[in-house]
């Protein structure tokens, strides 16, 4: 039996990719239902493995190779890339996320157009990273908690861990030395009348924001990263920001209704990379920071090769003598 403390994003993708190979899995749960999530539940869904390497470090980039087919294995996942546009008075942040960045094409206006007409007339030049997806976050931790439970994972809510467990998934609630919090808001919007497609992330020198659409008019806006761990919910400065740039890129927002307003704190360690910590018997999986549904498939394997290491060990050799 391999006990398992958290059922976030990062205890689910391990509880999946252990209890495949046949481990006996049992994980505990604190909260009782996945909605009651304290990050996982609020992330906005990007898989968006080359604009993040605008800014984090290369094994981020490395990490997430596998995320969109690994996640396509029981839920949703929209391959409609990633577009960043940015007003032209800040034409100089596109150039800079284009020279940081790897896998865009430049787009002009009409191109864009054709990609997202809601967006036409609006931007003379876009980035488009069309390897990139989204997928609703909240849909995915059903789907994998189904998917982890029909492989025989029993997953224990209302029930704190015990003391000594196998993997710690805890995010923020682990005692791990050197994990931080930062924080991340976001608002949910519901605009029916505004058809956007896919992720649109708008640069701006001081606020860069994103949006991600949920389908039936819904979108979710987010990109605060708040050096905190006030659990307080969101600031009205916040607010304005997150709902100023959505009225930027498209005035029809104006007449969206906000649904929701909702706080994360994302876990992450000094350099910002996820990794796998041993303390003692415990192997600890953590500091995903932003990019938990990017990493999580990639650490689980990790995680998986400690526990089965024959079989990795077999599977490099044949990929050797193949
Ligand atoms: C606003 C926002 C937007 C984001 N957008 C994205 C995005 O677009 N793409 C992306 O890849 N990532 C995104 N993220 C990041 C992602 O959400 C996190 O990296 C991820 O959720 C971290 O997952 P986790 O499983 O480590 O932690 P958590 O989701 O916090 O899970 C930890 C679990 O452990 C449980 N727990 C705690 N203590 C105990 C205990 N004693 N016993 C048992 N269980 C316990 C908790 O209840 C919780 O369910 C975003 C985050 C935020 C806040």
């Amino acid at each position: 039996m391999i006990t398992i403390a958290g059922a976030g994003v990062a205890g689910l993708a391990s509880a999946y990719e252990l209890a495949s190979r046949g481990a006996n899995v049992l994980v505990y749960e604190r909260a009782s239902s996945p909605s009651d999530n304290p990050c996982s539940w609020f992330a906005g869904g990007m898989l968006a493995r080359w604009c993040e390497g605008e800014t984090a470090a290369s094994e981020i980039v490395h990490l997430a190779g596998g995320a969109i087919d690994w996640w396509r294995q029981f839920t949703k996942v929209e391959t409609r890339g990633t577009l960043v546009v940015c007003p032209p008075r800040d034409q100089p942040e596109l150039r800079r996320f284009a020279r940081r960045t790897k896998r865009h094409t430049l787009l002009g206006a009409q191109q864009l157009a054709a990609l997202e007409p809601a967006l036409e007339g609006r931007y003379n030049q876009a980035l488009f990273f069309e390897d990139e997806a989204h997928l609703d976050p909240r849909q995915a931790l059903v789907d994998l908690t189904r998917a982890v439970q029909r492989l025989g994972v029993e997953i224990r809510y209302d029930t704190p861990a015990p003391d000594s467990v196998d993997v710690d998934c805890r995010g923020m609630a682990s005692d791990l030395i050197g994990l931080r919090p930062v924080r991340g808001e976001m608002v949910m919007i519901e605009a029916p009348d505004v058809t956007l497609t896919r992720t649109i992330r708008m640069l701006h020198p001081r606020s860069p924001v994103y949006l991600v659409p949920r389908g039936d008019g819904v979108y979710m806006i987010g990109a605060t990263m708040i050096e905190t761990s006030s659990t307080r919910p969101i600031t009205l400065r916040s607010t304005m920001e997150l709902l100023g740039s959505a009225f930027a890129l498209h005035p029809g927002l104006a007449e969206a209704s906000v649904i929701e307003t909702s706080i994360g704190l994302r876990p992450a360690f000094a350099d910002n990379v996820p990794r796998l910590t041993q303390t003692g018997t415990t192997t600890h999986v953590n500091g995903l920071f932003r990019h938990g549904f990017l990493v999580a498939p990639a650490l689980a394997g990790q995680l998986a090769a400690q526990f089965f290491p024959e079989e990795f060990n077999a599977n490099h050799s044949e990929q050797r003598t193949a």
